[in-house]
């Protein structure tokens, strides 16, 4: 015998409802068998892409780039603002890869330059007479054409490594 979720009357403790008030005896998963497979499903996923991540990681950072760019753009991405990217480069560039590599930022900025790779911002540090930019890779042409140099644009990409003063974002796609 076990008691009633609902009503506390002593019912069986097999029973799946109660004979007195019909409440549901058994747990929320048996009751929610869609969203139970959703769950597991979601787990399963992040599980995934954390062994993925570790790989990447672990490997050379011509192969971590490889697989960064292999890999499709996650949805939601770190609002931040370009002088504080370039300002953690500015002050410790092995402090600043190994809190922002791989990590999925948005940000908007000035064009400095548009070309065909992609789009790069200088100036973005607030330190005088910095030399850290920050380059954007961009594989669909259609979203550089109708940029212009000296306009405000929010962009989104994963951060990679500092080369020459160059931050260099893979991914990257305009977002407004
Ligand atoms: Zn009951």
């Amino acid at each position: 015998m076990k008691k009633c979720k609902s009503c506390q009357t002593e019912i069986d403790a097999k029973a799946k409802k109660c004979p007195h008030c019909q409440a549901d005896q058994r747990n929320w998963f048996a009751r929610h068998p869609i969203i139970t497979g959703i769950l597991i499903l979601v787990l399963l996923a992040m599980v995934g892409s954390a062994i993925g991540g570790n790989k990447g990681g672990s490997s050379s950072a011509t192969q971590a780039n490889q697989q960064a760019s292999a890999s499709p753009t996650p949805a939601s991405a770190q609002k931040i603002t370009a002088k504080e990217l370039a300002d953690d480069f500015d002050a410790n560039q092995v402090a600043a890869e190994s809190k922002w590599k791989d990590k999925l930022v948005e940000f908007s900025a000035t064009v400095s330059n548009i070309t065909d790779s992609g789009i790069s911002f200088t100036d973005v540090a607030s330190k005088q007479f910095s030399m850290t930019q920050i380059s954007c890779q961009i594989k669909d042409k259609s979203q550089l054409m109708p940029l212009k140099n000296g306009q405000t644009i929010t962009v989104r990409g994963v951060v990679g490594a500092q080369t020459i003063g160059v931050i260099d974002l893979s991914q990257c796609e305009v977002v407004q």
